[in-house]
């Protein structure tokens, strides 16, 4: 039995690998996905050494949502090991700010 469990956790271990996000192309996926339009990916304008220059992160919209939708995409997003910043209200100190969006970015 036990040999039989480390097998299953082992099997495990290449599943959770894959399963990770890995660039910004994942992201879009899982946003498109779940109904959300992706607005920036690696162009646009953003703060300087932000992650959307590296193809590690993308914008999405959020004014075609309620925000009961939009916090359950969160909640999606982060249960799928992606880090959400919620824009919908424009971030003290940020320099660059396109509008209400979440920005999602690869771990
Ligand atoms: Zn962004």
């Amino acid at each position: 039995m036990k040999i039989l469990k480390l097998f299953f956790i082992l099997m495990a271990i290449p599943v959770f690998l894959f399963s990770q996000m890995s660039d910004y192309r994942d992201l879009v996926a899982f946003a498109e996905a779940r109904g959300f339009v992706v607005t920036s990916t690696t162009g646009g304008s953003h703060s300087a050494g932000s992650a959307h220059y590296q193809g590690r992160a993308i914008d999405v919209r959020t004014l075609d949502h309620t925000n009961q939708q939009v916090n359950e995409f969160i909640r999606d997003a982060r249960n799928h090991g992606i880090i959400v910043r919620d824009e919908r209200v424009r971030p003290p100190n940020q320099s660059v700010w396109s509008g209400p969006h979440l920005h999602l970015q690869v771990p």
